[in-house]
Protein backbone atom coordinates (compact mmCIF):
# COMPACT_ATOMS: atom_id res chain seq x y z
CA UNK A 1 0.00 0.00 0.00
CA UNK A 2 0.97 3.76 -0.97
CA UNK A 3 0.90 5.77 1.56
CA UNK A 4 1.15 9.76 1.52
CA UNK A 5 1.89 11.82 4.53
CA UNK A 6 1.10 15.41 4.71
CA UNK A 7 2.51 17.65 7.46
CA UNK A 8 -0.59 19.74 8.48
CA UNK A 9 1.08 21.66 11.32
CA UNK A 10 4.55 21.34 13.12
CA UNK A 11 4.16 24.07 15.40
CA UNK A 12 3.86 23.75 19.17
CA UNK A 13 0.58 24.95 21.23
CA UNK A 14 0.43 28.64 20.44
CA UNK A 15 1.58 28.47 16.79
CA UNK A 16 4.51 30.00 15.11
CA UNK A 17 4.48 32.82 14.79
CA UNK A 18 3.12 33.34 17.91
CA UNK A 19 1.09 36.34 19.11
CA UNK A 20 3.00 39.21 20.06
CA UNK A 21 6.35 37.90 19.60
CA UNK A 22 9.36 40.03 17.26
CA UNK A 23 11.61 37.06 17.58
CA UNK A 24 13.92 36.23 14.86
CA UNK A 25 11.89 33.11 14.26
CA UNK A 26 8.45 34.71 14.57
CA UNK A 27 10.25 37.44 12.07
CA UNK A 28 10.95 35.28 9.47
CA UNK A 29 10.56 35.28 5.49
CA UNK A 30 11.31 31.70 5.02
CA UNK A 31 7.92 29.57 5.33
CA UNK A 32 9.12 26.82 6.86
CA UNK A 33 9.28 28.92 9.80
CA UNK A 34 5.23 29.30 9.67
CA UNK A 35 3.95 26.80 12.07
CA UNK A 36 0.53 25.96 12.18
CA UNK A 37 -0.66 23.33 15.39
CA UNK A 38 0.55 19.53 14.75
CA UNK A 39 -1.46 17.35 12.59
CA UNK A 40 -0.83 15.03 9.89
CA UNK A 41 -2.85 13.94 7.03
CA UNK A 42 -2.97 10.50 6.06
CA UNK A 43 -3.60 9.51 2.22
CA UNK A 44 -3.99 6.29 0.85
CA UNK A 45 -6.26 4.20 -1.79
CA UNK A 46 -8.80 7.73 -1.97
CA UNK A 47 -8.67 7.14 1.29
CA UNK A 48 -7.95 10.53 3.97
CA UNK A 49 -7.18 10.01 7.73
CA UNK A 50 -6.37 13.23 9.69
CA UNK A 51 -4.42 12.65 13.11
CA UNK A 52 -5.50 15.42 15.90
CA UNK A 53 -8.10 18.55 14.81
CA UNK A 54 -5.81 21.62 16.05
CA UNK A 55 -7.39 25.28 16.26
CA UNK A 56 -6.23 25.31 13.07
CA UNK A 57 -7.92 22.08 11.42
CA UNK A 58 -10.41 24.07 8.56
CA UNK A 59 -7.23 26.54 7.63
CA UNK A 60 -4.64 23.36 7.37
CA UNK A 61 -8.01 21.25 5.39
CA UNK A 62 -8.34 24.49 3.14
CA UNK A 63 -4.52 25.12 2.41
CA UNK A 64 -3.96 21.24 2.16
CA UNK A 65 -7.17 20.86 -0.51
CA UNK A 66 -8.48 18.24 1.36
CA UNK A 67 -11.84 17.47 -0.09
CA UNK A 68 -13.30 14.10 1.72
CA UNK A 69 -12.51 13.05 5.32
CA UNK A 70 -12.61 9.39 6.57
CA UNK A 71 -11.58 9.14 9.93
CA UNK A 72 -9.63 10.97 12.56
CA UNK A 73 -7.48 9.58 15.08
CA UNK A 74 -6.56 11.62 18.36
CA UNK A 75 -3.15 11.58 20.25
CA UNK A 76 -4.62 12.99 23.19
CA UNK A 77 -7.34 15.99 24.69
CA UNK A 78 -5.31 18.68 24.66
CA UNK A 79 -6.08 22.04 23.24
CA UNK A 80 -4.40 22.18 20.52
CA UNK A 81 -5.12 18.43 19.18
CA UNK A 82 -8.83 18.66 19.53
CA UNK A 83 -10.19 22.60 19.33
CA UNK A 84 -10.72 22.18 15.37
CA UNK A 85 -13.56 19.53 16.04
CA UNK A 86 -16.24 21.78 15.05
CA UNK A 87 -14.99 22.19 11.44
CA UNK A 88 -15.66 18.64 10.71
CA UNK A 89 -19.31 20.11 9.58
CA UNK A 90 -19.04 20.54 5.73
CA UNK A 91 -17.70 16.96 5.41
CA UNK A 92 -20.57 15.56 7.14
CA UNK A 93 -22.28 17.80 4.83
CA UNK A 94 -20.78 16.69 1.62
CA UNK A 95 -19.96 13.09 2.30
CA UNK A 96 -23.10 12.07 4.19
CA UNK A 97 -22.97 9.93 7.20
CA UNK A 98 -20.80 9.98 10.39
CA UNK A 99 -17.10 10.40 10.74
CA UNK A 100 -15.53 7.61 12.91
CA UNK A 101 -13.06 8.84 15.55
CA UNK A 102 -10.30 7.06 17.83
CA UNK A 103 -9.86 8.19 20.88
CA UNK A 104 -8.92 6.68 24.30
CA UNK A 105 -10.92 6.88 26.85
CA UNK A 106 -9.10 9.68 28.44
CA UNK A 107 -8.67 11.64 25.32
CA UNK A 108 -12.45 11.03 24.29
CA UNK A 109 -13.44 12.46 28.04
CA UNK A 110 -12.32 15.41 27.42
CA UNK A 111 -12.87 15.93 23.68
CA UNK A 112 -16.84 14.98 25.32
CA UNK A 113 -16.46 17.63 27.96
CA UNK A 114 -15.16 20.60 25.78
CA UNK A 115 -17.61 19.21 22.52
CA UNK A 116 -21.01 18.97 24.73
CA UNK A 117 -22.69 19.79 22.48
CA UNK A 118 -22.12 17.41 19.94
CA UNK A 119 -22.81 14.54 21.96
CA UNK A 120 -25.37 15.32 24.73
CA UNK A 121 -27.99 13.75 22.19
CA UNK A 122 -30.78 16.72 21.70
CA UNK A 123 -32.71 17.60 18.92
CA UNK A 124 -31.46 20.47 17.32
CA UNK A 125 -32.13 22.49 14.15
CA UNK A 126 -28.95 23.72 13.55
CA UNK A 127 -26.01 21.18 12.41
CA UNK A 128 -23.45 19.97 14.45
CA UNK A 129 -20.57 17.67 13.99
CA UNK A 130 -21.92 14.05 13.00
CA UNK A 131 -19.28 11.21 14.47
CA UNK A 132 -18.96 7.99 15.48
CA UNK A 133 -16.97 7.44 18.11
CA UNK A 134 -14.21 4.65 18.79
CA UNK A 135 -12.82 4.33 21.81
CA UNK A 136 -9.02 2.52 21.78
CA UNK A 137 -6.89 1.12 23.91
CA UNK A 138 -3.18 -0.60 23.03
CA UNK A 139 -4.92 -3.23 21.17
CA UNK A 140 -4.23 -2.38 17.04
CA UNK A 141 -7.27 -0.81 15.20
CA UNK A 142 -8.27 -0.98 11.48
CA UNK A 143 -9.04 1.94 9.73
CA UNK A 144 -10.40 1.09 6.22
CA UNK A 145 -7.90 -1.62 5.59
CA UNK A 146 -4.41 0.56 7.61
CA UNK A 147 -3.76 -1.06 10.95
CA UNK A 148 -2.89 1.37 13.52
CA UNK A 149 -0.99 0.38 17.05
CA UNK A 150 -1.09 2.64 19.89
CA UNK A 151 2.07 3.87 21.21
CA UNK A 152 1.77 5.09 24.81
CA UNK A 153 4.35 7.87 25.29
CA UNK A 154 4.89 9.99 28.62
CA UNK A 155 3.52 13.69 28.60
CA UNK A 156 4.17 14.97 31.65
CA UNK A 157 1.97 13.20 33.99
CA UNK A 158 -0.37 12.17 31.08
CA UNK A 159 -0.41 9.62 28.66
CA UNK A 160 -0.29 9.96 24.83
CA UNK A 161 -0.85 7.77 22.30
CA UNK A 162 1.90 7.79 19.38
CA UNK A 163 0.16 5.76 16.09
CA UNK A 164 2.39 3.14 14.16
CA UNK A 165 0.47 2.66 11.14
CA UNK A 166 2.95 0.47 8.25
CA UNK A 167 6.41 1.75 9.01
CA UNK A 168 5.75 5.22 10.03
CA UNK A 169 5.06 6.24 13.28
CA UNK A 170 3.60 9.09 14.60
CA UNK A 171 4.89 10.64 18.12
CA UNK A 172 3.99 13.67 18.78
CA UNK A 173 3.77 15.41 22.81
CA UNK A 174 5.94 13.19 24.64
CA UNK A 175 8.88 13.99 27.05
CA UNK A 176 9.84 10.35 27.27
CA UNK A 177 9.41 7.22 25.05
CA UNK A 178 8.72 4.30 27.82
CA UNK A 179 11.18 1.26 26.48
CA UNK A 180 8.51 -0.64 25.89
CA UNK A 181 7.01 1.32 23.37
CA UNK A 182 10.75 1.63 22.02
CA UNK A 183 10.53 -2.34 20.97
CA UNK A 184 7.60 -1.30 19.41
CA UNK A 185 9.21 1.16 16.86
CA UNK A 186 12.00 -0.82 14.93
CA UNK A 187 12.13 -1.05 11.60
CA UNK A 188 10.49 2.11 10.75
CA UNK A 189 10.92 3.81 7.23
CA UNK A 190 9.48 7.00 8.74
CA UNK A 191 9.17 8.32 12.39
CA UNK A 192 8.01 11.51 13.32
CA UNK A 193 9.10 13.43 17.23
CA UNK A 194 8.09 15.76 19.17
CA UNK A 195 11.24 18.40 19.46
CA UNK A 196 9.95 21.28 21.29
CA UNK A 197 13.29 23.31 21.49
CA UNK A 198 16.41 23.06 22.75
CA UNK A 199 15.90 23.95 26.32
CA UNK A 200 14.06 20.85 28.74
CA UNK A 201 10.51 21.27 29.04
CA UNK A 202 8.36 19.08 31.52
CA UNK A 203 6.27 17.67 29.04
CA UNK A 204 8.36 17.86 25.83
CA UNK A 205 11.60 16.42 24.19
CA UNK A 206 14.01 18.57 23.13
CA UNK A 207 16.06 18.61 19.81
CA UNK A 208 18.73 17.22 21.79
CA UNK A 209 16.65 14.14 23.30
CA UNK A 210 15.00 13.32 20.02
CA UNK A 211 18.52 13.48 17.85
CA UNK A 212 19.03 10.49 20.70
CA UNK A 213 15.61 8.93 20.24
CA UNK A 214 16.21 9.26 16.44
CA UNK A 215 19.94 7.86 16.69
CA UNK A 216 18.44 4.61 18.94
CA UNK A 217 15.55 3.52 16.68
CA UNK A 218 17.58 4.44 13.29
CA UNK A 219 14.11 5.03 11.13
CA UNK A 220 15.17 5.73 7.45
CA UNK A 221 13.70 9.77 7.54
CA UNK A 222 12.83 10.86 11.21
CA UNK A 223 11.48 14.01 11.18
CA UNK A 224 10.98 16.24 14.54
CA UNK A 225 7.34 18.20 14.98
CA UNK A 226 5.59 20.31 17.81
CA UNK A 227 8.83 23.21 17.14
CA UNK A 228 8.40 26.14 18.80
CA UNK A 229 9.64 30.02 17.90
CA UNK A 230 13.34 28.66 19.82
CA UNK A 231 13.93 26.28 16.61
CA UNK A 232 14.77 28.35 13.55
CA UNK A 233 14.20 26.15 10.22
CA UNK A 234 17.77 26.06 8.27
CA UNK A 235 19.89 27.15 11.37
CA UNK A 236 18.66 23.85 12.98
CA UNK A 237 18.40 21.69 10.32
CA UNK A 238 21.79 22.44 9.61
CA UNK A 239 22.89 21.09 12.91
CA UNK A 240 20.99 17.53 12.64
CA UNK A 241 22.72 14.85 11.78
CA UNK A 242 22.49 12.80 8.49
CA UNK A 243 18.24 11.35 8.17
CA UNK A 244 17.29 13.43 10.46
CA UNK A 245 15.11 16.81 9.20
CA UNK A 246 12.78 19.02 10.68
CA UNK A 247 9.39 18.51 9.54
CA UNK A 248 7.45 21.77 8.17
CA UNK A 249 4.09 22.74 7.20
CA UNK A 250 3.18 21.22 3.62
CA UNK A 251 5.90 18.70 3.70
CA UNK A 252 4.38 15.68 2.12
CA UNK A 253 6.39 12.22 2.32
CA UNK A 254 5.14 9.40 0.13
CA UNK A 255 5.97 5.79 1.95
CA UNK A 256 5.19 2.09 0.74
CA UNK A 257 3.62 0.21 4.05
ZN1 LIG B 1 0.55 19.51 21.74
ZN1 LIG C 1 8.93 34.41 18.65
ZN1 LIG D 1 -0.17 17.85 24.74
Amino acid sequence: MELKITVLGSGTSSGVPTIGCSCEVCRSTDPRDNRLRPSILISFSGRNIIIDTTPDFRAQVLRAKIARLDAIVYTHGHADHILGLDDVRPFNYHQGGRIPIYASRAAFAIIERMFAYVFDNRERKTHIPQLEVNLIDETPFDVFGLRFEAIPLAHGKDTTFGFRFGNVAYLTDHNEIPESSLDRLRGLDVLFLDALRHRPHPTHSTVEASIETARRLQACRTYFTHMCHDVGHAATEAMLPPGVFLAYDGLEINVAS
